[in-house]
């Protein structure tokens, strides 16, 4: 381990021996969903109240075996509906230990990265900026600065530094800047923030808008339900039926019909949805987002890292006014660039590995130079070891520098060395190296070295310019000012292979794609090109561009820019906005602390599970485990999946409650017998409404969803048609239920058959519904019914259940049915099927005629 000097941190045997002593790093959680409140809230619906009253009563003056039916039916239920919610809690709460936080320790030596509750007293931990603190802890070496405003609600950051009393670090408090190594003091509920318990950084469990929605339309559907019901009921009641049996018609079709589920299985389709997401390496941490990413419209992406490899490696070096193409002896024997590039950078050691590369930790940046310089460990630590460090500045994207002070082994003296941006450089530069002399920096040697970067971001390399000074270096405040240039270099990041192909993929999608990075506009340029994300030097804006426009200006040229470069995190912030004030749906990554804001504002803020820090990954909806931009594109296209998905089981249980309030609404207006019976009531809805619907929510046909555009962010559920869509269909089963009864009647069978063929035509032609709400734009004739396997399961269950309470004389008891024979079953096929072929035949019409 270099740079911590003698800092080797615990042993194995002391870390085994303190966690048995301390315990783990962990705050104890609180209100957790217990499993008997889940089950508690299935019964959280008054109408089930309602009928196990009315069931109770119509036991104690009628019929006891109808009512412990009715009551078992319920139960079921219940038992359905708590296993589904118990296992969307399981999955959130697998996906909440995903996202716990890690830490940078040391420990025999080597620097690890592990689970934050793994942290015990006495570790030596490392913190940058960006990291959450993740025990209370002394720093022992470096400075940090601290926000701690979650202890005492000043937001002013905070120095921490080894050099004073002003030591201490909190947990749960953010390193802005700066890097120390400090030593833990106190863990889990022992830290001041265990003290106070109110830290639990959860999944957030905001209400998604589509839930909300549906919720407020649920209440108006439960109006129009019980209204329904209530004339049902009245109305039989006045044509003389018993009392208790209208109502027990009454109240088990208002359990049955109204939707009650809707807002749940939205939460079950979301949770699904994101474990899905978990698979293509996106998690997500905030379940609403699922339902944005599909209406994204805007992915503002990093470049480095996201869009390319970070797989950096050095390709030319510029000094002396000329490029070196190769490392040629004449590149070796220029000593100090070779002290910047490898001195002035921030890596670590792995001693475990055997792969110099692998030994190798840093940025991809810093390791480039140190592969450039370097092919085995040994070397490398004792040339980097024999230069004292005596301070640094760490690199920040703001800065867009980073510097280190060292005493040079040769001279003894003194000596700032600095890397960064080369026009950052240069700015920084009174001076420059010409064969070992150091020559005042003209203005046109200025341009002649721009000149010479700019030929190399062309080509699509990313530049680093180095500079040195050996005198001043007490004046704090003017430190990295007045700079000798020593030269720079360019490094290759290769676009990733799939990057091409999801920026194409976006394009037919109706998503644009923008590049955001701090490298130089024509490297990014060059990058952008390649990627097909813009094609002229024209969609190109800096950051130096933005700092001269209004926000008002930005927005107006904002949709014709596909590239911003050189810019900082506040830019990024106005580019968010400008974007969201034009209407657009935002998704935009991150990695840096000074991230977070623009992250926070962005409708989608997405972090990077390699390269981020805590605090974007706390900011950001979702987080990329890859860092891959491809993964973003295939977040939304899972976003756009799941929204259709509840669109299709919305569709489904909506047409087929109104099939089956209009079947005995029907009954009653034209004074028929009750068509089918409370408990057959009861039985349809468990036999249809359950399985198939969640089925549905993880259907995988989806018409061409990608060639599309995206869809309107306030669009309603029920839009492009569904409305129509549901109510045909439903009236459609409702007018073929009630005909199959009549005929029945009309041809004289027993009531006890014509329910039995009613309940059939009732299942039947739902379970053949399901099947046409696997799409929007084909027809049944048109879509492979065999694509979804646990739709076909859970419709083979459901046609095993009809046929067994038909045939098998236990259940022909219980649910007042009769067997039914060919003809009867040629009148049921005749409507549930002739209704599910006139209606696609209907649709398929329809479309020609369009
Ligand atoms: P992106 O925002 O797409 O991730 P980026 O990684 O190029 O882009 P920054 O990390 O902000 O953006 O880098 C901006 C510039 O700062 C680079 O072009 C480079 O010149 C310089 N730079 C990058 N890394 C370092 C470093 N470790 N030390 C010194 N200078 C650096």
């Amino acid at each position: 381990m270099k740079d911590n000097g003698l800092l080797n941190g615990l042993t194995k045997e002391q870390v085994e021996i303190n966690v048995k002593e301390f315990g783990k790093n962990r705050i104890k959680e609180k209100n957790k969903t217990s499993i008997f409140s889940i089950l508690l809230s299935q019964f959280n619906d008054i109408m089930i109240w309602i009928l196990i009253v009315a069931t109770i009563i119509s036991g104690i003056i009628g019929d006891v075996a109808d009512s412990i039916v009715i009551v078992v039916i319920i139960v079921i239920n219940a038992i359905l509906g708590f296993i589904q919610e118990f296992r969307t809690e399981k999955s959130l709460e697998s996906l909440k230990k995903l996202s716990s936080p890690t830490t940078k320790v040391i420990r025999d030596g080597n620097l690890k990265i592990i689970d934050a509750v793994e942290l015990t007293i006495d570790d030596l931990i490392l913190l940058e900026s960006g990291d959450r603190i993740p025990a209370d802890a002394k720093i022992i070496r470096g400075d940090l600065t601290v926000d701690e405003s979650l202890l005492t609600g000043e937001s002013v950051g905070v120095i921490k530094t080894n050099r004073n009393k002003e030591n201490n670090i909190f947990m749960g408090t953010i390193a802005l800047k700066g890097k120390a190594y400090a030593k833990v003091t106190n863990i889990g509920m022992n830290t001041e923030m265990g003290k106070i318990a109110n830290m639990l950084q959860d999944i957030d469990e905001d209400k998604s808008p589509l839930k909300e929605r549906l919720e407020g339309l649920g209440k108006v559907l439960v109006v129009i339900c019980l209204l329904i019901c209530a004339v049902v009921t009245v109305i039989g009641i006045a044509r003389g039926q018993s009392v208790t049996d209208m109502f027990l018609i009454g109240v088990s079709l208002a359990v049955a019909a109204i939707p009650e589920g809707l807002p749940a299985i939205v939460t079950v389709a979301l949770a699904l949805g994101v474990s899905k997401m978990l698979k293509r390496r996106a998690l997500i941490r905030k379940l609403p987002s699922v339902e944005t990413l599909g209406c994204t419209s805007i992915i503002c992406s990093d470049k480095t890292g996201t869009l390319t490899e970070n797989k950096m490696s050095v390709r030319e070096v510029y000094f002396d006014g000329k490029v070196y193409e190769k490392r040629e002896a004449e590149v070796d024997k220029n000593e100090i660039l070779k002290e910047i590039f490898v001195v002035c950078n921030d890596f670590n050691i792995n001693k475990n590995e055997k792969n110099f590369k692998n030994q190798i930790i840093a940025d991809p940046t810093e390791k480039a130079l140190i592969e450039y310089y370097f092919d085995n460990v040994e070397n490398l630590v004792s040339y980097h070891s024999s230069f004292k460090k005596l301070s640094e500045i760490p690199f920040d994207s703001d800065r867009k520098m980073a510097s280190v002070v060292v005493r040079d082994p040769k001279t003894d003296e003194s000596i700032l060395l600095a890397k960064g941006a080369p026009e950052k450089i240069l700015l920084m530069s009174k001076y420059y190296l010409h064969k070992g002399n150091v020559v005042d920096l003209t203005n046109a040697k200025r341009q002649e070295i721009i000149k010479e970067v700019e030929m190399m971001s062309l080509k699509g390399l990313r530049c680093l310019g180095a500079g040195f000074k050996k005198n001043n270096l007490n004046d704090k405040s003017n430190l990295e000012k007045d700079l000798i240039f020593a030269g720079f270099c360019s490094i290759i990041d290769p676009p990733r292979k799939d990057s091409k192909d999801a920026v194409i993929k976006c394009k037919q999608a109706g998503i644009n794609t923008i590049m955001i990075t701090g490298d130089h506009k024509n490297t990014a340029f060059a990058i952008a090109k390649e990627l097909q994300i813009c094609t002229g030097l024209n969609e190109v804006l800096t950051g130096d561009d933005i700092e001269k426009m209004s926000d008002k200006a930005l927005s107006k040229v904002i949709d014709f820019i596909r590239v911003f470069a050189r810019v900082t995190p506040k830019h990024k912030f106005r580019i968010v906005k400008a974007f969201k004030e034009k209407g657009h749906v935002v998704a935009m990554t991150g990695d840096g602390v000074n991230d977070a804001p623009a992250i926070k504002e962005a409708d989608i803020g997405i972090s990077m599970g390699i390269a981020g820090t805590d605090v974007t990954k706390e900011a950001s909806a979702m987080i990329l485990m890859d860092d891959n931009f491809s993964t973003i594109v295939s977040a939304v296209e899972e976003g756009r999946k799941i929204y259709l998905n509840i669109r299709k089981f919305i569709r489904y249980l909506l047409s087929c409650n109104i099939g089956e309030v209009l079947t005995m609404f029907l009954a009653s207006i034209f004074s028929l017998p009750n068509p089918l019976t409370p408990i057959q009531i009861l039985f349809v809805n468990l036999a249809t409404d359950g399985l198939p619907a969640l089925a549905l929510g993880v259907d995988n046909s989806h018409d061409n969803i990608m060639s599309k555009p995206p869809r309107p962010r306030n669009e309603s559920i029920f839009s492009r048609g569904l409305w129509e869509k549901i109510l045909f269909r439903g009236a459609l089963i409702g007018i073929s239920t009630i005909f199959t009864f009549i005929i029945g009647l009309y041809l004289g069978f027993s009531v006890r058959t014509c329910r039995t063929m009613t309940l059939a035509t009732l299942v039947l032609s739902q379970l053949i519904h399901v099947f046409e709400c696997k799409s929007e734009t084909r027809t049944l004739f048109e879509i492979n019914l065999l694509s979804n396997k646990y739709l076909l399961l859970s419709v083979i269950i459901s046609v095993v259940m009809i046929f067994g309470i038909i045939y098998i004389p236990f259940f022909q008891a219980i649910f007042k049915t009769t067997n039914i024979n060919l003809l009867q079953w040629g009148i049921v096929l005749l409507f549930s099927g002739i209704i599910a072929v006139s209606s696609s035949g209907f649709g398929l019409i329809k479309r020609k005629k369009s």
